[in-house]
Order: structure tokens, then C-alpha cells, then sequence
């Protein structure tokens, strides 16, 4: 529901829709035309069709659990790298390297790498990212670097000299 769509946009349509859907086995039985109108006002039709197939799958294939297993969860429609490694991650606490705008940009600039569109599916910034999430849990460190990245290592006018890792920073040195 947050594909490019602001969160404050989003919490009563989702509060609605996890009190009138409560579970996988609801959302199927509802049906696609319900659930696509349910999420009508997001603009993300074709989100709502996944999002209907996607429970129909978990519940016929699955008991109506999610697996915790990266490529069951693969295997799933509409589910790929980044969404298993966000559910594996903040749902289970498991480290599964989390790339996004934020982890990729903050691993980027750190490191010296080149950051692209493409970056997120990179060997090396995985490889650092798997490294970070040895200092401590995945959910928490994942969830610091996102936060970090909107506040202090900001896409445009980063706050360097007020974040505690410039010394460690190629992009700071630089600058
Ligand atoms: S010094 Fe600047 S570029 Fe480096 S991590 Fe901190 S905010 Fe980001």
C-alpha cells in the first residue's frame, strides 16, 4: 500500500483493510474485484490482484502462514528479493541484507562505491550489508540505517558534519 504513496495517505485505508481482512484465507474468499476496490483510492490495481493471488497461494499452498524460508517465499506472485528480505528481516529477525534508496546510498558514500540504479542488486553492497548485520539484530540495524539515511545521510544536502561516522567516510573525505 506505501508504493509511492505517503504513509499519513495510507493508515486509515490499511487500518480498514486489516480490521475488514484479518487473514489470508479473508482476503481470498473476498475475492479480487472486492479487494481491488478496497485499494481503489491508491491508485494500485494491479497491487490488489497480486495482493489477491498472493493470499489465495499462502492459504491453499501454505495453511494460510507465511513461509520463512527466502525461496519459498520466492516463489510466491509478486514477491521478490527486496519484499522477502523485508518480511525474513523485520518479521522474523532474520539477516537478510536489506538494499534500498537509503542503505544503498549510506553503504555508497561510507565505502566509496559507485551508487546506480542498479546498486541494490550488486555483490558488493550485499556483501556490506551482510557485514553490518553482523554487529547486531536485522531489524534494528535495518530500521536505524533507513532512519539514518532520511535524516542525517539525506540524498541531497547530507548533515556530514554532524554524523557520527565521518571520519570513516570516503564521501566525507572528499568533500
Ligand atoms: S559523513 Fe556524510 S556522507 Fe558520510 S555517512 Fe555521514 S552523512 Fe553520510
Amino acid at each position: 500500500m506505501l508504493h509511492r504513496t505517503r504513509a499519513e495517505q495510507v493508515l486509515e485505508i490499511y487500518e480498514n483493510f486489516v480490521e475488514k481482512f484479518p487473514d489470508f484465507k479473508s482476503v481470498c474468499e473476498a475475492g479480487q474485484e472486492t479487494i481491488e476496490k478496497e485499494m481503489e483510492s491508491l491508485g494500485l490495481r494491479w497491487r490488489a490482484r497480486n495482493l489477491h493471488k498472493l493470499a489465495c497461494e499462502i492459504e491453499s499452498r501454505h495453511g494460510g502462514a507465511v513461509p520463512k524460508n527466502k525461496n519459498d517465499l520466492l516463489e510466491l506472485p509478486g514477491i521478490g528479493n527486496y519484499i522477502s528480505s523485508a518480511f525474513l528481516c523485520f518479521s522474523k529477525n532474520i539477516p537478510e541484507p536489506l538494499l534500498d534508496t537509503n542503505t544503498v546510498r549510506i553503504i555508497g558514500r561510507l565505502f566509496d562505491l559507485e551508487i546506480s540504479d542498479s546498486s541494490r542488486r550488486k555483490k558488493d553492497f550485499e556483501t556490506v550489508m551482510r557485514k553490518i548485520l553482523e554487529f547486531g539484530d536485522c531489524r534494528h540495524l535495518s530500521l536505524s540505517m533507513i532512519d539514518f539515511g532520511e535524516a542525517v545521510c539525506r540524498a541531497s544536502d547530507p548533515l556530514c558534519h554532524e554524523c557520527p561516522l565521518k571520519l570513516s567516510c570516503n564521501f566525507y573525505r572528499r568533500c
